[in-house]
């Protein structure tokens, strides 16, 4: 059976009586060679036991990729009634595990735990992401502290620009400064929204972040980091000395500038031009002042 046949999809959702749901994000892959590039950047190309966590494997086009690449897939759908369509078209895919459950609502760490470093896999995530989530998925990833390797996966295009953008750029904001912290983005490769059906209103991208293993700045207290990262972001048009105060209000104006200036940088500077390192040196400045 192949699932990126347009009539192939249509005939199975038909017999299961299911439609899409918007609802859920649900843009499925109908290019057969996306779905084989996104499984090949993630699955690592050596190694034993690799693992793969996916998120909404849809009617299971991009899992049977990653089974055949993977020793071990779990996938988790929120739509129960996509489960029978998923007990069929991975009915000869005796490695992968389907979990019929919301991923936000899902303890990930016991899940990877159980399911994967328990029993000696590596992990890493795969995903084409339904849109509506895509921002809370990727930080609920990355704040779980899952034992990951990499996060492959397909989001909107513009989205993508901006986890991807450089400090100083136009896209540059808060989720990549925060993103910085946990992992290196790369954008991999493009792909038409013509290459789904339903067709979305726009075009995606496929990016895949690298977990550091150690975090590439040291920080006093990782919350003030984020809340430095928030403050910094919060009136993007204001300076960087009034961007905080709102964040940051019980310090006050004062200690705020006192905070900047030990960080070694400008009063007037925007949050927009400061890298990951200014900002864990303001964090722990700000920090500093706290105490
Ligand atoms: N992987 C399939 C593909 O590439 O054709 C489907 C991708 S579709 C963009 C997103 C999938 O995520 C859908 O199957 C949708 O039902 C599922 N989904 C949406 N929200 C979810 C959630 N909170 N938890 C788990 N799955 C979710």
């Amino acid at each position: 059976m192949k699932l990126t046949d347009l009539s192939t999809v249509r005939d199975i959702m038909s017999r299961h009586g299911v439609t899409f749901r918007k609802q859920y994000g649900q843009n499925f892959l109908i290019n057969p060679t996306v779905p084989e590039r996104i499984a090949e950047a993630a699955v690592a190309s050596d190694g034993t036991k690799l693992g793969v966590l996916e998120i909404g494997p849809g009617i299971g086009t991009l899992t049977r990729e990653l089974a055949v690449r993977a020793d071990k897939v779990v996938a988790l759908e929120i739509d129960t009634a996509l489960m029978p369509i998923l007990a069929e078209t991975l009915e000869d895919c005796s490695n992968v595990t389907v979990i019929n459950q919301d991923v936000m609502k899902t303890d990930l760490a016991e899940l990877c735990q159980r399911e994967f470093t328990d029993q000696g896999y590596s992990l890493s995530v795969a995903a084409n992401l339904p849109y509506y989530i895509t921002t809370p998925i990727l930080m609920k990833l990355v704040e779980s502290r899952l034992p990951l390797d990499t996060i492959t996966v397909m989001i909107q295009k513009e989205v993508a620009a901006r986890l991807c953008a450089p400090a100083g750029d136009s896209e540059y904001g808060a989720i990549t400064a925060s993103l910085a912290y946990y992992g290196k983005v790369e954008r991999l490769f493009n792909v038409p929204a013509g290459c789904f059906i339903p067709a979305p209103k726009v075009d995606s991208t496929v990016i895949r972040i690298t977990l550091h293993k150690q975090p590439p700045v040291q920080v006093r207290d990782e919350q003030t980091l984020f809340r430095t990262i928030r403050g910094a972001f919060a009136q993007r048009r204001k300076t960087l000395a009034n961007s905080l105060t709102s964040e940051f209000a019980a310090l006050g104006r004062e200690a705020i500038a006192k905070a900047i200036e030990k960080a070694g940088l400008e009063p007037s500077v925007r949050g927009e031009r400061l890298g990951l390192e200014d900002f864990a040196r303001l964090a722990d400045a700000l920090d500093e002042m706290q105490a």
